[in-house]
């Protein structure tokens, strides 16, 4: 019998995508007209190719056989090689954050206690897990306060849109609990991981009009794909002929026209919730309780001679300690420069997320100018910029803290009845990720590991 798939973002599709090659019965509903979510590229009328969404991906082995398969070779674009430098702000300036723990010591980011911190890491012994570690004591207890507020902070922000004194290590980089436990200091560990590795880091890349491509070609392969179906409704029945159980969707106010035997949600946790209130209301209050704060960029276009700073990198991240408006800036044009008309600069700049979610709720003419003016100070700006836009995302990002791992748990005997979770709040959050995780659950379905019991 079919398995019903709901939700067409990027997990979802790629579900679609693995049962069909494995020749499992399915049907797609995306509500949008629009397939991908979180992947959208808007192209604006003035030249500048935006995202809003994913701004670049970082290139996995599961994600390039996905592209290959698609025929996408030909769309990637690499990032400028100056992306592989980072900054942070410091002290009202932007410094480079250096690339590996010897060049952190060798130069100025760090002050002297938070060297000899690094130094002492080296020396700690395996221990067990702390339960319910969050990522900011986890780092604390490693290297020290400093590295909590000028790297990790930041990096967490602008990944995660989360607030590191919230996200729980365990959920959000659980490959740094394995190292603990296996070698104690995460500076050893991470070194042992890495040899015999060829050194290469992985790609950082785009498609050829935006990120979206790799959605759309997912969405135009599958043949039971059913754009503008909101599922807004699932009632459960016992089989005729079985013990199990089956599947009655209601879809824009119709009833599906066929039962199914599976449920697939990949949809935000709030949009599972909903739908499994009538079903599992202790699981529903669970997904609704997972925290998505709100996050707007806003993008902002000049030409290069008003901009003094060089902008020789991918960007630039701002502290919570600093007390800026925006969590920090992508140098769109310096990653990848054929996405502005020729001569201009455009930051991608992030107003949002759980450390700054009350400048994400403003209207957009005080965004756009409080973004104007933070830039102008900062990158030592001239001049009005040459153009400014916005995209809102009232609830953006899953924040991977103890109400998900509630609510991880909650869905998890859901199995049992024939439903299981593939979005990115089960997934992980990037775009690898979630691809990972859809090749894995179609290969379960496919195989019949998730039965009905
Ligand atoms: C601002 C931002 C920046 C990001 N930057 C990066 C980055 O740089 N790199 C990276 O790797 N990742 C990034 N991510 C994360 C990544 O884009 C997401 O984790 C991923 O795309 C999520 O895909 P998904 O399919 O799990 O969920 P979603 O994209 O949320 O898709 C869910 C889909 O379900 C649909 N839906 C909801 N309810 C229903 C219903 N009742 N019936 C039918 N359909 C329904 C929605 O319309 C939507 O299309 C970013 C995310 C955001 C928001």
């Amino acid at each position: 019998m079919h398995i019903a798939i709901i939700g067409g973002g990027l997990t979802g599709l790629t579900l679609a995508y693995y049962l069909q090659k494995a020749g499992v019965a399915y049907d797609l509903f995306e509500a949008s007209a629009r397939p991908g979510g979180n992947l959208h590229s808007p192209l604006e009328a003035a030249g500048y190719q935006l995202e809003a969404g994913p701004n670049s991906l970082l290139l996995s082995p599961e994600l390039e056989e996905l592209l290959q398969e698609l025929g996408l070779q030909e769309a990637i674009q690499e990032a400028a090689p100056v992306s592989q430098h980072r900054y942070v702000l410091r002290h009202g300036q932007y410094q480079a954050l250096p690339a590996s723990p010897p060049k952190l010591l060798a130069s100025s980011f760090f002050g002297f206690k938070t060297k000899f911190n690094l130094l002492r890491e080296l020396l700690r012994r395996p221990a067990p897990p702390v339960p319910g570690e969050t990522v900011a004591a986890f780092f604390e207890r490693h290297f020290g306060p400093e590295v909590v507020e000028y790297a990790v902070n930041p990096f967490v922000a602008g990944i995660y849109a989360g607030d590191p004194r919230e996200l729980l290590l365990a959920l959000t980089f659980p490959q740094l609990a394995a190292l603990e436990q296996q070698y104690g200091s995460v500076l050893r560990g991470f070194a042992a991981s890495q040899k015999g590795k060829t050194g290469q880091r992985r790609r950082t890349i785009t498609l050829r009009g935006g990120v979206q491509t790799l959605t759309a070609a997912l969405a135009a392969r599958l043949t039971n794909y059913h754009p503008g179906q909101a599922v807004q409704a699932v009632r459960k029945e016992p089989a005729a002929s079985q013990a199990a159980l089956v599947y009655h969707l209601t879809i824009n106010g119709q009833p599906a026209p066929r039962p199914y035997a599976h449920l697939a949600l990949a949809v935000p946790a709030y949009a599972a919730a909903e739908l499994l209130r009538p079903l599992h209301p202790a699981a529903a209050e669970a997904l609704a309780a997972v925290r998505y704060p709100p996050m707007t960029l806003v993008y902002s276009a000049y030409d290069r001679p008003q901009v003094a700073h060089e902008l020789v990198g991918f960007g630039a991240l701002n502290p919570k300690v600093e007390g800026t408006y925006s969590a920090g800036s992508i140098w769109t044009s310096s990653i990848f420069p054929d996405r502005v008309p020729a001569g201009q600069v455009l930051f991608t700049s992030f107003v949002g997320g759980a450390q700054f979610a009350a400048q994400a709720q403003q209207p957009e003419a005080a965004q756009l100018a409080a973004v104007h003016e933070e830039l102008s100070r900062l990158y030592g700006i001239a001049g009005a910029p040459r153009w400014q836009g916005r995209y809102f995302w009232p609830r953006s990002i899953p924040q991977f803290d103890q109400h998900l791992a509630a609510a991880r748990a909650a869905v998890a005997p859901l199995a049992a009845q024939g439903i299981v979770a593939v979005a990115n709040w089960q997934a992980g959050v990037s775009v690898p990720d979630c691809v990972k995780h859809a090749r894995k659950v179609s290969a379960e379905l496919a195989r019949g590991d998730v039965a009905h019991r």
